[in-house]
């Protein structure tokens, strides 16, 4: 496998749907790159008393449909290439789901795992402070993303208000509840990708009642995704993994239970009544259903044709490289892709930024029913996209989506 940059993967991607729809060469430079991109240096006093100095990024990728929008990384691998991929992937997915956002992503490099709630909590404050003269709730909005969290939101929005002199809710999203959070933004990813399951199941004829489910990832996605797949579809959960170590039971994992276990000890590793898998092992388990629900470049041309699963759910960014599609493709995977299956955290993301304009509330049943309507949709113009243009998922999303951007781009007058 060669050495995979998300963003050139992000660029493939969009050639072949900027081909597709005949698109001149100048539309694709201007789809292909991002309009700002900031790095700054974030000097933190540790708990020790030492100064310790991080990198940060915020991409904004494209605004023509919006303010931009897309969720805060802490991660220690963290590039500003990664972040590129993923604000260009924000773009087509706040298009893709008809949302009127344009697309964004911040990183920074760093290890939450390693660092204490003092120290996570003054850098979430310089972080956001470094980049409050780009950010703001007609301008870009941040979000949760990998290792940030409701709480870090919290920080970040404090100080970005007593930078503005005033409160300033909507500059963030993903809050909690207190402050002006939505009720159902919490398991909103895992949720909105069971939706699209929902739909592709119903497809291919697969009843999801007792179907199996492999799952890579056991964060917030991951693990409302292994709830949810039981509580509301029946589905039974054979296997699950995180950074630590995977377990696996055919007559079904209690997915609440490794949640706890997990929360206790740090990993699902060891979880009563299961045995070890290793992650490769996971990923060609023959399921129904896998769901890889963690970072970029799991599934590629090393592993792709081993793959067994009916259908693939991307609720993470990027898992999929270019060089595997093709073969998943070929071999009849059905695979919902990333930006359309993990649509559903910015969804209600822009439900929060609503409500924080109307300063008022929705009932959890108004989030989940617009959430499911919007999901719905969006599987659908996909669908309807695959079969005329006779292309894989992914490349169909990227006809809806890169079609409504440049649809908002020439109604400006910037072409
Ligand atoms: N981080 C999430 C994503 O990748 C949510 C972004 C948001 O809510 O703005 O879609």
């Amino acid at each position: 496998m060669s050495e995979q940059n998300p963003f050139e993967n992000s660029r493939k991607q969009l050639r072949k749907c900027t081909d597709i729809l005949c698109m001149d060469e100048g539309i694709y430079d201007m789809l292909a790159n991002p309009m700002r991109e900031m790095h700054v240096s974030l000097p933190v006093r540790m708990d020790d008393g030492s100064m310790k100095v991080f990198e940060g990024f915020r991409v904004q990728y494209n605004d023509a449909k919006g303010p931009t929008k897309g969720g805060i990384r802490f991660h220690p691998d963290e590039t500003v290439d990664t972040v590129k991929a993923l604000a260009a992937w924000m773009t087509w997915k706040c298009a893709l789901m008809d949302i009127p956002l344009g697309g964004g992503k911040g990183g920074v490099i760093c290890n939450p795992k390693e660092m204490s709630d003092g120290e996570l909590e003054r850098l979430s404050r310089k972080f956001i402070s470094s980049i409050a003269q780009i950010v703001g709730p007609d301008k870009d909005v941040p979000a949760p993303d990998v290792y940030t969290n409701p709480r870090m939101m919290a920080w970040m929005m404090d100080e970005f208000s007593k930078i503005a002199g005033r409160n300033q809710f909507g500059v963030i999203t993903g809050k909690p509840l207190s402050i002006g959070g939505s009720l159902g933004r919490g398991d909103a990813t895992a949720r909105g990708g069971l939706y699209a399951v929902r739909e592709a199941a119903d497809d291919i004829g697969l009843d999801l009642n007792g179907a199996t489910v492999a799952i890579q990832g056991y964060g917030n996605a991951g693990s409302f995704a292994a709830i949810l797949a039981k509580s509301l579809f029946g589905c039974k959960i054979v296997a699950v993994h995180d950074r630590s170590g995977g377990i696996m039971r055919l007559d079904g994992i209690d997915p609440e239970g490794a949640k706890g276990h997990k929360a206790n000890y740090g990993s699902v590793f060891g979880f009563a009544g299961t045995e070890p898998i290793s992650n490769e092992d996971l990923l060609e388990l023959d399921v129904d259903v896998l769901i890889p629900a963690a970072l970029e470049h799991v599934i590629t041309d090393m592993n792709a044709d081993k793959i067994k699963a009916k259908i693939i759910a991307e609720l993470a960014n990027g898992p999929t490289t270019p060089e595997a599609d093709e073969i998943l493709y070929k071999s009849g995977v059905h695979l919902i892709p990333d930006f359309l299956c993990n649509g559903g955290g910015v969804t209600v993301s822009y439900f929060e930024m609503v409500q924080n304009i109307y300063r008022y509330h929705w009932s959890e049943d108004r989030v989940h029913n617009r959430l499911d309507a919007k999901m719905t949709n969006a599987y659908h113009a996909t669908l309807e996209a695959c079969k005329k243009h006779d292309v894989n998922m992914r490349t169909a999303a990227y006809v809806v989506a890169v079609g409504r951007v440049v649809e908002a781009m020439r109604d400006r007058g910037w072409m």
